[in-house]
């Protein structure tokens, strides 16, 4: 019913002294020195696709080579249970709950039937977004430390849904939220992580420039000419009609190219249907690539990203955005909407431009290709904003302040 996912390959520890600094990782490895051996266990609901995924996949072999006894399980449900959860994912966004009744009793039948197969014996455990939330009953005789880590903006959710989850939220440790804006009023503490990226992962690293114009020109994209890319997956939230509406805006000034490449997540089941839309809506421009890219394709999207000219992410509600995150580190100008976590990381101005609509899109974008030097100082100024709090070294670092804190170690 569940899988236990395997430890992805390993960067080791001392491979970030070169972007980091020795002391950073000095840090970590004196932190973690305290919790050898300790148990920890993160539970969420897919390996690949979405911004989860792609912490985890890094976070948990850092974690694991600083010494402490990790693992990292998927819950499994049927196509009935992820209907039901991204219905939730889109009413915690604020959005309508349609589904019957009797859904939420689907629900706890696929996180009762994940808890007959789950080992759920951690010290710490982490139990990512709503999906597997009410795996909380497996902590009977109160042994050990449970959080709910959530990656959803709830400042505004759905009555209907949070009724239902709330209890359960209730009876862990403490929960961890993305921003201070994203949380509830709650019984239990709440913890401040930023999500983050990793600089040494196939996502984020160098790549050679004649790789880059490769990969480009293996989907047809020419480098010869501007290239506006939103790489997110495809999910009405995230706006790829509006994207190229905006496209079309900037296009009447400039002679671009807009990217719109993403996959599906296994635990989204709505991407075929947005997909179709978007093809539609981009019918006869041979400038609009849209890619749809198999989970595979980390040095594709790391290519892709360094080879815009200029980043967008449109989204209509977000969680934190980690694809923002991508392309500040990569030195790219950002356009992107004001919602969820994306203003911590666009600081409007100062580390790329923030906007409100298509048109307020296609605004910054013009200006951005009309100036090129403000576009270059802003996104150094992004990628240092990404160094100072959004790299994987301060999340890891985070989550051993926080078990050491619930331990009873400070
Ligand atoms: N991503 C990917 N393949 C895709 C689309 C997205 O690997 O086809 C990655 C993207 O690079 C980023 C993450 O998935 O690392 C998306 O995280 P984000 O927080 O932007 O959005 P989410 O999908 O979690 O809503």
């Amino acid at each position: 019913m569940s899988t236990t996912m395997p430890i992805p390959r390993l960067i080791h520890l001392d491979d970030y002294i070169s972007v980091l600094g020795e002391p950073e990782v000095a840090e970590l490895r004196a932190l973690a020195a305290r919790l050898h051996g300790r148990t920890v266990q993160m539970v969420n609901s897919t390996a690949v696709g979405g911004g989860v995924a792609e912490i985890l996949n890094r976070l948990v072999p850092i974690l694991q080579e600083l010494g402490l006894a990790i693992r990292w399980d998927v819950i499994r449900g049927g196509s009935d249970f992820f209907e039901i959860t991204k219905a939730f994912h889109n009413a915690l966004h604020g959005g309508s709950y349609d589904m019957p009744p009797e859904s939420f009793d689907v629900f706890l039948g696929y996180n009762e039937q994940n808890l007959g197969r789950l080992q759920m014996e951690g010290e710490f455990t982490v139990i990512h977004d709503p999906q597997p939330v009410a795996l909380i009953k497996a902590r009977a005789d109160r042994w050990g430390h449970w959080i709910w880590r959530c990656h959803i903006d709830l400042s505004r959710p759905n009555p209907t849904v949070w009724k239902f989850l709330e209890p359960w939220v209730d009876r862990y440790d403490g929960t961890i939220f993305s921003s201070p804006e994203f949380s509830r009023q709650l019984s239990i503490p709440q913890y401040l992580f930023y999500p983050c990226i990793d600089p040494l992962a196939e996502k984020n690293r160098e790549l050679e420039p004649e790789f880059v114009r490769a990969v480009l020109e293996r989907f047809q994209i020419d480098p010869g000419r501007p290239i506006l890319t939103q790489i997110s997956r495809f999910d009405r939230l995230k706006d790829p009609v509006g994207v190229v509406r905006a496209y079309r805006l900037v296009k009447r000034y400039f002679d671009c190219q807009l990217v719109l490449a993403g996959g599906g997540a296994s635990d989204d089941p709505e991407g075929e249907a947005v997909l179709a839309e978007v093809r539609e809506v981009a019918q006869g421009d041979t400038d609009i690539h849209i890619l749809n890219l198999p989970p595979w394709s980390a040095t594709e999207i790391n290519a892709l990203q360094r080879g815009s000219t200029i980043v967008i992410q449109k989204s209509l509600r977000e969680g934190f955005g980690l694809t923002v995150t991508e392309a500040l580190w990569k030195r790219k100008p950002v356009v992107a909407s004001a919602v969820g976590g994306i203003p911590a990381q666009v600081i409007h101005k100062h580390t790329g431009m923030l906007a409100h609509s298509v048109e307020g899109a296609a605004y910054q974008i013009r200006f951005l290709l009309s100036n090129p030097a403000i576009a270059t100082k802003l996104a150094e100024q992004g990628h240092e904003h990404v160094r100072e709090h959004f790299l994987i070294t301060s999340n890891a670092k985070r989550y051993l302040t926080l078990f050491l804190h619930l331990a009873g170690s400070f």
